[in-house]
């Protein structure tokens, strides 16, 4: 018994139009209803025959031929020759069809790459296919004896205006899901034939088939065979072929992030330790965090070392706007079902006011786009049974740009830059990458000198710096303290105070919580707390930030236009 996939494609495939159009997963193996693994063409083959029509293959790398299955008349057409270009070879099967007493499926096989790709140039060739094509759906003798056009998209992208065609149905070929994976894996643990799947120690056929979620039944075959000779599949096997799959599905527009060491390469921002805290004590993951704050400041940086944390892979959405109609909303869609595939995982939106929109006053310039794109991203968000098993990070410098809705949605966390302490302390561990030593305490002095407005970026250039001079100092690996002044000293790309100011009393002024402060984190860690400078003359009576002390000098510092 298979879950559903290969029974409920057959169905469709039967109710469908006179021409179909397959795309998705079509490149994978299938398993047959006795659990017979076999590929598309075989499977379209012998559901066809099972409906009594005789199949005919077409390809433009291997020609035409017949894969009617044995026992069952083949298709009584005669075949062009192997060489015959696509529209000559098509036109000469389509135009026998009206005299076959026997109904045939004609499957157009890779027809997205060479018989009607997908934005390719309309060469004379691809015209006359469409033309031919778009006939035979309309000419109601096909319909009336049965004959049926299939063409097989084999990486998904066919010009999608064909299946608004009258008479044409798009079918998506999906991932395989818990159950037909499990099918597989234990009809590969004891083959009646060939090599037989390894398990690695502590790795059972139920758990590999519920982690493998977003892998094809290919890539299980594939890692039976990688894993011969390494003891079997193990999780880090199954993780790499995610990333890896997830690449190939979505190129560009998901980025998959290494897996770095967590906390342990972060300076200071306690308020990502406390949240960490708690998700460790209470099991609960929150779903939806922006962080917002300066650039440079760490915020990337936090999103991989949360995913190290929590032990699930990081990933971002990358470039998926497009400039052709439609398809940046479809891109995201792809997207977002692949990250699903991956759960649980962390999804970074970065520079989310950039990304994905901004506020806007009716319709934007792009024709809609950004608001459906906005709007499937809030479906997404909203809802609850995806947000359990992804957690959003979203990162903006900027959140003054974005939707106000986007605020509700979101528990925004405010990243600012380092205090002295954790200058140092950044700077230590850049150093400490390059194999180099670097004492804090003389680090420290160098950047109280320096002033406090200073971002994490701008420490590491400085570490760098300070190792050239160090170096020419006949000390290659030792940074010294006069080595980090003299950086400093060198350093000529001076930050905007007054701007970075503004940039993180945006951030503090958006912070949903309290203790998500830094200073207010640091004290429930029983870390010493430490309040920056700009925030001194913002306080109120109590210590707290005074927030319409806050609302005046962030007007003052932007003169009232916070765009
Ligand atoms: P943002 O996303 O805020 O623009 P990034 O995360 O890209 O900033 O930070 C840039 C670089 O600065 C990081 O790759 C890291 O080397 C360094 N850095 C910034 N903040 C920290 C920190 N708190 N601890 C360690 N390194 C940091």
């Amino acid at each position: 018994m298979s879950d559903g996939r290969f029974q409920g494609v057959l169905e469709r495939v039967t109710a469908a139009g006179t021409v179909l159009i397959l795309r998705g997963n079509t490149s994978d193996v299938f398993l047959g209803p006795d659990g017979a693994p076999s590929r598309l063409p075989h499977v379209l083959a012998k559901h066809a025959a099972l409906e009594g029509r005789a199949t005919v293959v077409f390809s433009v790398g291997h020609g035409t031929r017949q894969l009617t299955p044995p026992g069952r008349p083949a298709a009584p057409l005669h075949l062009p020759n192997a060489d015959a270009p696509p529209a000559q070879a098509i036109q000469h099967l389509l135009g026998q069809l009206d005299t076959s007493p026997v109904p045939v499926q004609l499957v157009l096989d890779y027809a997205d790459l060479s018989v009607l790709p997908a934005h390719g140039a309309t060469t004379p060739d691809t015209s006359s296919v469409i033309e031919l094509v778009a006939d035979f759906a309309l000419d109601p003798a096909n319909t009336a004896s049965g004959h049926r056009l299939v063409l097989l998209a084999r990486v998904g992208t066919m010009d999608e205006r064909l299946g608004r065609l009258p008479g044409f149905t798009t079918i998506d070929l999906g991932l395989p899901g818990r159950h037909e994976r499990l099918q597989l894996i234990e009809r590969l643990l004891s083959p009646a034939s060939g090599v037989p799947l390894h398990l690695a120690p502590g790795m059972t056929a139920a758990q590999l088939a519920a982690t493998s979620g977003g892998l094809t039944l290919d890539d299980l075959f594939r890692g039976r065979d990688e894993t011969v000779a390494t003891g079997g599949i193990d999780a880090a096997w199954v993780q790499d072929r995610k990333s890896a799959r997830l690449r190939q599905l979505v190129g560009d527009s998901l980025i998959v992030y290494e897996r770095g060491r967590g906390l342990a390469d972060v300076a200071g921002l306690p308020q990502l330790r406390l949240l960490v805290r708690e998700v460790r004590q209470t099991g609960q993951t929150p779903r939806r965090i922006l962080l917002a704050g300066p650039p440079g400041v760490g915020k990337t940086l936090v999103v991989t070392a949360l995913a190290d944390e929590l032990g699930i892979p990081a990933v971002a959405l990358g470039s998926f706007r497009s400039m052709w109609v439609g398809e940046s909303e479809r891109n995201l869609r792809r997207v977002l079902d692949a990250v699903l595939a991956l759960a649980p995982c962390v999804l970074h939106i970065d520079e989310i006011d950039q990304s994905v929109g901004q506020r806007t006053s009716g319709q934007s310039a792009d024709g809609g786009t950004s608001e459906r794109i906005l709007a499937d991203l809030w479906g997404f968000l909203g809802d609850n049974t995806h947000t359990e098993r992804v957690t959003v990070v979203a990162t903006t410098n900027r959140p003054e740009l974005l939707d106000p809705a986007m605020f509700d949605r979101f528990t925004i966390v405010p990243v600012l830059h380092p205090v002295p302490a954790e200058s140092a302390q950044i700077m230590r561990i850049a150093a400490a990458r390059e194999g180099r030593e670097l004492a804090e305490e003389g680090a420290l002095h160098a950047v109280e000198s320096y002033g406090e407005l200073v971002t994490g970026r701008v420490l590491v250039d400085v570490a760098e710096r300070a190792a050239v001079l160090a170096h020419l100092d006949s000390s290659p690996t030792i940074i010294g303290p006069t080595h980090l002044m003299q950086a400093f000293d060198d350093l000529l790309m001076a930050l905007d105070p007054l701007r970075h100011e503004a940039l993180a009393l945006k951030a503090i002024e958006l912070c949903t919580f309290r203790s998500f402060l830094p200073w207010n984190a640091a004290r429930s860690l029983g870390e010493e707390p430490h309040l920056p400078a700009y925030l001194r003359p913002l306080l109120n009576a109590g210590g707290d930030v005074d927030a319409n002390l806050l609302r005046a000098r962030l007007r003052q510092l932007t003169g009232g236009d916070e765009r």
